[in-house]
């Protein structure tokens, strides 16, 4: 069993979050691609066109596919930064409160830059509270 020597854990890290952003990078390009389709009318809409027949069926996958588009950007920014932070050493701790981010969490969400606490604090100022 590895005992988290600092250099074995953060090597493991890294490739955790490599694989991460290539797995971020690769549906960002695919959804790129079909960004394009959509905006050249090549989109294959015919299972929505059922049910939709005014034509709203493009905008509506556009602002889908725009949606997905901005988490993923938001994702891949996440994870350059983890990685910025493994490399100052600052890894697995919140960007707020400076406190431990819990092993599950970091599991879960490798690039996670805020404690649960935190997280569910900003969240909730977000939503307007
Ligand atoms: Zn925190």
């Amino acid at each position: 069993m590895d005992d988290s020597r600092p250099a074995d854990n953060r090597s493991r890290i890294e490739s955790v979050l490599d694989a991460e952003r290539a797995d971020l990078e690769h549906s960002a390009e695919r959804t790129r691609a079909e960004r394009d389709d959509v905006r050249d009318g090549r989109a294959d809409a015919s299972a929505d066109d059922e049910h939709d027949p005014e034509g709203s069926t493009l905008s509506s996958e556009w602002s889908r596919i725009e949606g997905i588009r901005r988490g993923l950007s938001a994702r891949l920014k996440e994870n350059m930064q983890a990685m910025a932070r493994l490399t100052a050493g600052t890894y697995g701790l919140c960007t707020r409160c400076a406190g431990k981010i819990g092993a599950a969490r970091l599991t879960a969400r490798p690039s996670a830059g805020l404690c649960i606490d935190c997280a569910r604090e900003l969240e909730r100022e977000k939503s307007g509270a």
